[in-house]
């Protein structure tokens, strides 16, 4: 009897150490969560691996082989689901031509970036998200354009899951618009990130986040053999790179040297994702990449676009840019048969959620401010009314300066909020919220000085 006091208590004293977290989900997004299907990614897949190669040196005229063919069966599937979407999305190969390079393109090329719009519902948001995956591939040798490469997991993953979210998703309206991307030439050098983020600049598109995906459908690593299909990653900097020379100052002044705008996107990510999906851990990695690889975030972070990298926790090295050969008893090359596609799902769930709850949600409010003219222990935030949307309120986010999550949130429908909580030893930041509870990205406050 007193042993099972005993461990009654120890129970209670557990649960009290632990905060409890309330997870509230918007039933319009679960519904379209519910729908991302682990059969219909394998069938993108099984397709993209159908063209044999997609290298991007190899044909674009060809019918059935090479990178042409799948372009042009991606666009077929988009210009498909936009018969489902009242209009509101339209498709498109945006195509260029690149002269040799002197690098990895060495005869002129017929590139193609094929992207769909679901085009925003309300007119007076100028917002747009962008989801991508690159739909080229290879295999050892850059510049072989012949050989097979299914490239089933890199990245025919992120290419499934754009098709696959495009599909859900373009049944929906949203207030913002949505762009989904299938790049080619990211192996030879992100040429297509770094064609359509160098438009958005020069267009000045208001292009407040980009999700990344690249290889996100395997599961177990071939060294470590660790196999963990409930675990993803979220790459992002924390220093914005393409203006920490002109707000050194700044940063330094007020140690946001981890709260620059992509590492915004991945706590957002983080927090939204798992919100939404069951049994996936979205771990932030504070690196815009991993050792000697690259991805098409990056030609859109370098611009000051807030972009992260989606890739999957343990990745299997013996499957990535490899001849298809078996040597010494193991397996090489990027075969279908490798993938988990019960994970896949997962990870398109994951952007499915975050995509939608930045889509629906208010645009961010506007002139945040933190009151700084005076010594005080409390903090008192001001802001204005984001320039589209309907707001029920704020949540005023909170955590202390070591912490990597946002760890309270306060609610209120005014412009301002005053806490008995020093601004000196916490980090404060404000999102503007919907009626169904879709959040913008966070705002941190500038402080006003006069
Ligand atoms: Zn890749």
């Amino acid at each position: 009897m007193k042993k099972a006091l005993l461990l009654t208590n120890c129970c209670l004293l557990s649960f009290a150490l632990s905060a409890q977290t309330v997870v509230n989900r918007d039933p319009f997004i679960t519904q379209m969560v519910g729908e991302v299907s682990g059969d219909s990614l394998r069938a993108h897949i099984e397709k993209l691996v159908s063209f044999g190669t997609r290298h991007t040196l190899s044909s674009t005229t060809d019918p059935r082989r090479g990178i042409g063919a799948a372009r042009r069966w991606i666009l077929s599937k988009f210009q498909q689901y936009a018969k489902q979407s009242n209009g509101r999305l339209t498709a498109q190969i945006d195509s260029w031509t690149l002269q040799p390079d002197g690098r990895r393109i060495d005869k002129p090329v017929e590139m193609g970036n094929v992207m769909a719009t679901l085009k925003g519902t309300d007119p007076n948001d100028n917002r747009i998200f962008l989801v991508s995956g690159h739909l080229d591939s290879r295999v050892t040798d850059v510049m072989n354009r012949t050989a097979d490469a299914p490239g089933a997991n890199d990245d025919g993953s992120g290419t499934a899951a754009v098709i696959e979210l495009c599909r859900v998703m373009s049944k929906r309206g949203f207030p913002a618009t949505i762009l989904f991307l299938t790049v080619s030439g990211e192996e030879q050098g992100l040429l297509g990130a770094e064609h359509l983020a160098e438009r958005a600049r020069k267009e000045n598109w208001n292009l407040e986040a980009l999700l990344n995906n690249d290889i996100m459908g395997s599961n177990h690593s071939h060294d470590t053999r660790v196999i963990d299909n409930t675990r993803v990653r979220v790459f992002s900097e924390g220093l914005p790179g393409y203006q920490t020379d002109s707000v050194a100052a700044y940063i330094r002044q007020y140690g946001l040297e981890n709260d620059g705008k992509s590492r915004q996107l991945a706590r957002y990510t983080k927090e939204v994702g798992e919100r939404y999906v069951d049994q996936l851990e979205v771990v932030m990695v504070y690196r815009n990449d991993r050792f000697l690889r690259g991805g098409d975030h990056t030609p859109f972070v370098t611009r000051g676009f807030p972009a992260v990298r989606i890739t999957e926790m343990n990745e299997n090295f013996q499957h990535q840019h490899q001849d298809l050969r078996t040597q010494e008893g193991v397996e090489y090359g990027d075969y279908l048969k490798f993938m988990d596609f019960d994970y896949l799902r997962k990870n398109t769930a994951m952007n499915l959620a975050v995509l939608a709850n930045l889509a629906k949600a208010p645009a961010m409010p506007q002139n945040v401010t933190v009151e700084a003219r005076n010594l005080t222990n409390t903090t008192s935030l001001f802001w204005q009314a984001p320039k589209s949307g309907r707001v029920k309120g704020y949540y005023v986010l909170m955590r202390e300066t070591h912490w990597p999550f946002w760890q309270k949130k306060f609610f209120t429908d005014k412009n301002g909020l005053t806490l008995p909580y020093s601004k000196d030893h916490y980090f404060f930041a404000v999102q503007a919220v919907s009626e169904d509870g879709n959040e913008s990205l966070p705002v941190l406050p500038r402080p006003s000085l006069r």
